[in-house]
């Protein structure tokens, strides 16, 4: 039996202690960011356990991430002072997952089911394109599986696809592509993540009693960052939630920003549509912020409309205004962040209490070579570094095979990427050739290109890869690296790539590859660089435990820190233009939750950082502050200009527009300004075939072939000769690669 007010209890304030003891019947916590969400939801699991009104296995708990839930499980676990085993604590994908494995053959599949990736979906979707006859230009796969994914967010199985539905995507295609990959799908054993939700929504249908029995299982069901549901999402826990009807979900419809994934706001107010008689509690105190902090994000989010609206207060010592730093350039942004943590480090306060919040993936690079500077130890925090990206390594292999002939990890990493018919088969040869002759495996292709040791459309293939590598190199010689670079982004065909690739994450990693070139330029050699990427990378590898963290706003939700940073606070950048073009006035406002979003993370300092020009495609360009500058309240900023930086004319935040100009050299400084390198001699590919017509070569006869040297025909068949090389041994090989030896 608790104690009469357990201690548990003591640090809610009343409105809190209602939200956690109203145990009877659906519960909406309506309330602005900081005041303590969570800590109900927390709390409320902890006193439902404690009184023993419930089992844990008869409680559900809804989290927005892995890392939430381990987090929510550390902190029940203190406040009983005793490990809890055997509940249902996770994130939606996580508990539809397990019953998912539970009930699998009600809808076809084995409990032990695959769940996969982006990777294997796309390749599902393209071959079942294919094999329809469509034409893949017109039906790329990234486009028909984003379709297919929306109507899962939405609860939408192929049946449940309504006519207006097909119309919005103008075919009737995409819904054939939809029932042929679920039932592909099916015959794998596999389903995909949006599958976890849609499939449990089927079970429920197909098997009353199964639901029921979850019905009567789960008493208790708690949901935390509800703004963010989706309906398929939504449909499930109201499902759930049929026969108890103890549901406690709390959200922020200020903080919902994940519209472009499905999620909808709306969800909310079906919430007391569907559960009448839900009690709504609104929490107005502010537990995390200092009043300068909570005034500045409040004054931001007030220009949304269509709020829900809310009020909020603190009694948080006053503390800093927000500052707005202006730097001149993303180099000194990131200069100023760096002085700034080691001022705060001075000051006492730990780098695990520091965060730079970005709103692009790309900004993290300039803060982590900074940071790597400085011996600040930093972690990126749900994403890799910068240059542990995927397009990040490909690029540099890219680099590193032109740099260094032999690289041959580099060079099995980019040979088929982007696809040029260069497939397993072919670099299984290469490789098991390179082990015979203890030779690297670019070596071999070079060999190979010129002897019949390959098929004809392999050999074609790898012998213009190669060509091509061979050009670079020669370029290299002459061009500034960043130049090159670019260059063999381009002509390899790799940012086409990415430009024809229509998933969420394609345009990010266009823009990491604009910053991969920005960053070249500075340094002044190409070995220069990638002697930077593995000191940058192996200095990665240790971490102590006091890290600051690098991560997005979209990752930041949920979170606090002492001190935070936003950098990039620019239009092009802050509103992120993809989101308005592609959402109008409703992007423009999910920007803008983001803003508050990261501004409510801050807990004593929240810093936001401008810069004056940023370098986009080697040509500086002025940047104009971020629009949500000019909506911060004044009486609550303070502007602090680093070096050299001149505000806009007219007082206003981000009022002038004659942004002041410093005229900077656009462009490769001038050629001949760097220091040019000279590469060791190349490997002579592009020398053209000798003799055109592979004439023709009796055995026995002396001929001299560019890569294997001297030798001795043994027998020649049409174009093709058999050679015993003095030095290579034998070897067949193309007439048209060797001339006849005078000696
Ligand atoms: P968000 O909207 O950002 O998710 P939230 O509403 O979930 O925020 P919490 O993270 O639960 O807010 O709480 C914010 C901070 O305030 C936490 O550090 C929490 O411990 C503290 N807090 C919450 N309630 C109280 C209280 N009654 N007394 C003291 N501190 C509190
Ligand atoms: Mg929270």
């Amino acid at each position: 039996v608790p104690p009469a007010q357990p201690g548990y209890l003591a640090g809610l304030n009343d409105r809190q202690r209602d939200a956690v003891l109203a145990l009877d019947g659906p519960v909406l916590v309506l309330a602005g960011a900081g005041t303590g969400k969570t800590r109900v939801l927390t709390t409320r699991l902890a006193h439902i356990l404690a009184s023993g009104l419930a089992w844990p296995s008869q409680i559900l708990a809804v989290t927005f991430t892995n890392k939430a839930a381990n987090e929510m499980k550390e902190r029940i676990a203190h406040l009983l002072g005793r490990p809890v085993e055997g509940w249902w604590l996770g994130t939606f994908h996580a508990l539809a997952a397990r019953i998912l494995r539970a009930q699998a053959e009600l809808v076809g599949l084995k409990p032990n089911f695959t769940i996969v990736g982006t990777d294997d979906q796309l390749r599902l979707v393209k071959q079942l394109i294919e094999a329809e006859g469509l034409d893949s230009q017109r039906w790329p796969s990234r486009v028909v599986l984003g379709i297919i994914e929306r109507w899962k967010d939405r609860g939408l199985t192929p049946d449940k696809v309504s006519r207006a539905e097909m119309a919005e995507v103008a075919s009737g295609r995409i819904l054939d592509l939809y029932h042929a990959y679920q039932q592909r799908l099916l015959t794998l054993n596999a389903c995909d993540f949006g599958d976890l939700l849609l499939h449990n929504l089927t079970i429920f249908q197909k098997a009353p009693d199964q639901l029921a029995r979850y019905q009567s299982q789960f008493r208790y069901i708690l949901v935390d960052e509800y703004q963010d549901t989706n309906v398929a999402q939504y449909l499930w826990l109201r499902a759930l939630a049929q026969q108890h009807k103890n549901i406690c979900c709390v959200g922020d419809d200020d903080q919902s920003v994940y519209g472009w994934r499905g999620a909808e706001v709306e969800n909310i107010l079906k919430f007391e549509k569907d559960f009448p008689g839900a009690t709504i509690i609104r929490l107005e105190q502010n537990y995390r912020s200092t009043p300068h902090i909570l005034a500045a994000a409040s004054g931001l989010i007030a220009h949304n409309e269509g709020r829900l609206g809310k009020t909020l207060w603190t009694d948080v010592n006053e503390g800093e205004k927000v500052r707005v730093l202006g730097a001149w350039d993303g180099a000194e942004e990131a200069r100023q962040i760096g002085d700034e943590v080691e001022t705060l480090q001075r000051r006492g306060t730990e780098l695990k209490d520091i965060a730079i919040l970005v709103r692009a993936g790309f900004q993290t690079r300039e803060f982590e070579e900074r940071f790597i500077t400085l011996g600040i130890s930093y972690r990126v925090i749900g994403g890799p570094r910068f240059y542990e990206r995927q397009e990040i390594r490909d690029a540099l292999a890219y680099l590193r095979l032109i740099h260094q002939p032999d690289d041959g990890l580099a060079f099995e990493r980019i040979v088929n990427l982007p696809r040029r018919g260069i497939g397993d088969t072919t670099l299984k040869q290469l490789n098991e050739l390179a082990r015979a002759q203890s030779v690297s495996v670019p070596e071999v292709a070079r060999q190979v290109v010129t002897t019949d040791e390959l098929k004809p459309a392999a050999r074609r293939a790898l012998g213009s890869f190669m060509n091509d590598v061979a050009r670079w190199r020669g370029l290299a010689q002459t061009l500034h690296h960043a130049e090159l670079t670019q260059i063999v982004l381009d002509e390899s065909g790799y940012t086409a790539m990415w430009q024809a690739d229509k998933s969420i994450e394609a345009p990010g990693r266009l823009e990491n590859l604009k910053e991969l070139v920005r960053a070249l330029e500075d340094f002044d050699s190409l070995e220069g660089f990638l002697e930077h990427v593995s000191l940058v990378m192996e200095n990665a590898e240790s971490g102590p435990r006091d890290q600051l963290s690098i991560m997005t706003l979209h990752g930041a939700k949920g979170l606090e820190f002492d001190v935070v940073f936003l950098p990039g606070w620019e239009e092009g950048l802050f509103p992120h233009p993809r989101s308005l073009d592609e959402n109008g006035i409703k992007g423009l406002e999910e920007e803008r939750r983001l803003a508050y979003v990261g501004l409510t993370r801050a807990r004593r300092l929240a810093i936001i950082c401008h810069a004056g020009s940023r370098r986009i495609h080697n040509q500086w360009q002025n940047a104009l502050p971020s629009r949500f500058l000019a909506e911060l309240p004044a009486a609550h900023i303070e502007r602090q200009d680093h070096q050299g930086f001149r505000p806009p004319q007219g007082g206003a935040l981000a009022g002038g527009l004659d942004w002041p100009a410093r005229s900077y050299g656009s462009g490769f400084g001038g050629g001949g300004s760097y220091p040019q390198r000279r590469m060791a001699p190349t490997i002579d590919l592009e020398a053209v075939p000798v003799r055109k017509s592979g004439g023709v070569y009796p055995g026995g006869m002396r001929v001299f072939h560019q890569k294997f040297g001297y030798g001795k025909v043994l027998t020649a068949e049409g174009d093709k000769l058999e050679i015993a090389f003095d030095k290579a041994g034998v070897k067949k090989v193309m007439a048209g690669f060797v001339v006849p030896a005078d000696q």
